[in-house]
């Protein structure tokens, strides 16, 4: 059994007293690892701050894209190993595995890229210089530089490769040092990966820190030029939020939480077209990759009243062929793993009961009890759950699909009429969402559709038959597109290219004249 630790101010620490989790293979509850709490966090931050900081501010953009493209290489050949941790500790089946170890090294990829694309260039201008009046020489330009604080990310449980290294590779490329602590639960992958960092010694000292376990008292030490990055549930997203530091501070934060994502069967899509078969087949990744535990998974499905019933039939039998291949993922023909923990189980089963006030199940049992491969009874294992509403509890705001995320393998069909004015009622009574999808060939229709639906998403994905074969499904998240929605989905913004370097600079506008502005920030080079 491994033991894992903290690595911080320059050194793993001790496993000091009594362990504070042990974590264990989900499909088969075998203890893999113990977790031990680390102390002195304020010293932590400092050290991340004073040390890690100025070493990272000494290098240009295209300096810490190279360090970005040395961590992908350093990912890249440790891959199997990798692939194994997730599968073992995360209940991933070696699909799933990839999308998250894979997903992180695709970061990495992308932000060396931009860093290529800023070049050797100190900061970013932002544009170029306004004129104030048009009598005066004086001009206004916007200039980007990193904080002089720490970077602190928190994830969650689902994504311990890609949650950790998507963040902390936006956060050195912008010159602000990090400090990541993994969900505990799944932390064994992040561990590792922490783990071959610190052997390769790629980074300058002080910009990469590992904080295993509970979060303790590391928020009461946040300053005014700290960011943290959230990625978890809304609860501890407000509590985060409303943290006395934090606030007394105005530290910036970052909420990536639930989100009740949506699809939309257009009302022209029929059964036989490749769009039919895309949505179909979207659904059924979206509900059992990771075995539903993607905050981008659809929740929500939306199709025209005269379609019902061709959908759920279809739906339900693809489904049930992945009911079939549930089990442990380290048998070759498991298409779908069990859930991360027993608690995320517990969770999934009554919510699945919660939504049972407003819809019911047209397809699995979320209490069966035996799955591939493994011992009756053992493992956090739920098959996919097709629920169904009426479309009168479908337009109503209060029904339980639009209010609760269940986080496992679990949608609701929800008939609408084929209008956008009541596709978009319903998307809108998710309170703000990741991410959304329009399958349809009306170019009307979908253009409607983002007028109406793009305020509440944060990000929109329109599908068409001619588009139909080559495209990716909804819940991927690209390092080009933004990554976060409003209110509910926590109102983040992450990722998106150079967009994403937005939080963790500081945007000061430099006011001076025209010729000494151009002598002094030098020439615009941008990569948006
Ligand atoms: P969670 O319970 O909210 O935990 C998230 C992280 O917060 C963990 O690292 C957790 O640490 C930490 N944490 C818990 N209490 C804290 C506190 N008081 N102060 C500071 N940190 C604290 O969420 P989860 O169960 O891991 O993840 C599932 C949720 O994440 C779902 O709701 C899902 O929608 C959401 N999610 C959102 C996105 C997105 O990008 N929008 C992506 C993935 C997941 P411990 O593990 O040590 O308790």
């Amino acid at each position: 059994m491994r033991t894992l630790t903290s690595y911080l101010l320059g050194a793993w620490q001790p496993a000091a007293g009594e362990p504070s989790a042990t974590l264990v293979n989900p499909a088969t509850e075998e203890p893999l690892a113990v977790v031990h709490r680390a102390q002195d966090l304020d010293k932590a931050v400092a050290y991340g701050r004073d040390v890690g900081g100025p070493g990272l501010r000494a290098l240009t953009f295209k300096q810490r894209g190279e360090l970005l493209s040395a961590l992908s290489k350093l990912l890249y050949s440790n891959r199997e190993e990798l692939l194994d941790l997730a599968m073992v500790s995360g209940g991933c089946t070696r699909g799933d595995a990839k999308f998250d170890v894979d997903g992180a090294m695709g970061v990495l990829a992308a932000y060396a890229q931009v860093a290529e694309e800023l070049g050797e260039q100190p900061w970013i201008l932002d544009d170029d210089p306004a004129s104030i009046l048009r009598t005066s020489k004086i001009r206004v330009q916007h200039v980007s530089l990193p904080r002089h604080g720490l970077a602190i990310h928190i994830n969650a449980f689902n994504f311990p490769a890609w949650g950790m290294i998507g963040k902390a590779a936006v956060a050195l490329l912008a010159g602000m040092p990090v400090l990541s602590k993994p969900a505990t639960s799944t932390c064994l992958l992040a561990h590792r990966i922490a783990e071959l960092i610190v052997e390769a010694n790629v980074l300058p000292a002080g910009a990469f820190q590992f904080l295993a376990g509970s979060a303790g008292d590391l928020l009461d030490h946040v300053g005014p030029q700290d960011v943290i990055a959230f990625t978890g549930s809304a609860a501890v997203g407000a509590k985060i939020r409303g943290h006395r530091a934090v606030l007394a501070n105005n530290v910036r934060v970052n909420i990536e939480a639930d989100s009740l994502n949506a699809v939309v069967f257009g009302p022209d899509l029929e059964q036989g077209t490749e769009l039919f078969d895309l949505a179909i087949r979207d659904a059924v990744t979206e509900l059992t990759q990771k075995t539903g535990q993607k905050c981008t998974a659809t929740r929500r499905i939306l199709v025209p009243e005269g379609l019902l019933d061709t959908v759920r039939e279809v739906l339900a039998e693809r489904l049930g062929e992945r009911a079939a291949k549930t089990g442990d993922p380290a048998d070759k023909g498991v298409k779908m793993g069990p859930l991360a923990t027993a608690q995320q189980l517990a969770d999934a089963r009554a919510g699945i009961k919660a939504l049972e006030a407003d819809a019911k199940i047209v397809r699995g049992n979320p209490e069966r009890a035996e799955f591939e491969g493994v011992e009756a009874g053992k493992g956090f294992f739920l098959e996919p759950i097709l629920l169904e509403a009426s479309a009168e509890a479908a337009a109503n705001p209060a029904s339980a699909f639009h209010r609760i995320e269940v986080f496992g393998p679990v949608a609701t069909l929800l008939p609408y009429d084929g209008g956008v004015e009541a596709a978009a009622a319903i998307i809108r009574a998710g309170e703000g969402s990741l991410v959304s999808t329009v399958y349809s060939d009306d170019r009307e229709f979908t253009g409607a559709a983002i007028a109406a639906l793009a305020p509440h998403l944060g990000r929109l994905v329109i599908n068409d038959e001619k588009n139909a074969r080559g495209a990716f499904s909804p819940g991927c998240v690209f390092p080009q597109g933004n990554h976060g929605g409003p209110g509910r989905a926590g109102c983040g913004a992450e990722l998106g290219g150079t967009f994403g370097l937005d939080l963790y600079t500081q945007r000061t506008a430099i006011q001076g004249g025209a010729s000494q502005l151009a002598r002094v920030l030098g020439k615009r080079k941008s990569a948006n």
